[in-house]
């Protein structure tokens, strides 16, 4: 089954993307890693896109769409998870066509619901490498050594678009744009939500569960 997680800035779609990765084989495509690189790279998609990140705002429809049709044009029958993509119902009714052009099908959409308070604290203490993109939290999941990840030991650090200016506006376009696809996916049937505001294993099993996993 695909399936798609989403939720609030902060809410763990990248971490639990990683469990499913790691645990269920699915393979993870996730917007915002995908621009992440494209900067990294010093590619066209790349510029467009971090005047828009580094904002807080949503890069442009027609550009996030596109750069996931071409993902999703690549699959090699792999199980994949969209991971912070639809962020709008705009966005939403165009996968809807993607996927049935290309004869693929979402089974869930997954929202993982965490109170705004605990959304502030995630995001201005999270921290992440800036070679391999592992994730910390200052309080949660320090690094061992400070600013070194423990993985690779790269460089870490925090990313632009969780200072807190910046975060004031993903929260905003958050509720405003894409706390809409609730109702979109429940109108269709496929909302699931889960509890995220507890550790990533117990959230994880939740999600196990309601994909009969
Ligand atoms: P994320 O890592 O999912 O929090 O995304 C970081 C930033 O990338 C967002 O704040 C947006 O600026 C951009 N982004 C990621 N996914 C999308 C999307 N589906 N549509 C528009 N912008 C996106």
């Amino acid at each position: 089954m695909n399936i798609l997680l989403f939720g609030a800035p902060g809410a763990g779609k990248g971490t639990q993307s990683e469990l499913l990765v790691k645990k269920l084989s699915f393979l993870q495509i996730s917007t915002g890693d995908l621009f992440r690189a494209a900067i990294k790279n010093k590619t066209a998609l790349g510029q467009t896109a971090q005047s828009y990140m580094d904002k807080g705002e949503l890069v442009p429809d027609s550009v996030v769409i596109g750069m996931v049709d071409e993902v999703l044009a690549n699959l090699n029958g792999k199980n994949f998870i969209l991971d912070g993509f639809p962020r709008n119902v705009a966005q939403a009714e165009a996968l809807g066509k993607i996927l049935s052009q290309r004869q693929l099908e979402i089974g869930k959409a997954v929202f993982l619901e965490v109170p705004s308070e605990a959304l502030l604290s995630r995001l201005t203490g999270r921290r992440v490498c800036k070679s391999c993109g592992a994730v910390y939290h200052i309080a949660s999941k320090p690094t061992h050594k400070t600013g070194v990840c423990d993985s690779c030991g790269g460089e870490v650090i925090q990313r632009n678009d969780d200072k807190e200016d910046v975060i004031a506006t993903r929260l905003k376009t958050y509720a405003e744009s894409t706390a809409p696809l609730k109702q979109y996916y429940k109108s269709l049937g496929k909302l699931v939500a889960v509890d995220g505001d507890r550790n990533s294993e117990e959230v994880f099993v939740s999600i196990k569960a309601e994909l009969g996993k």
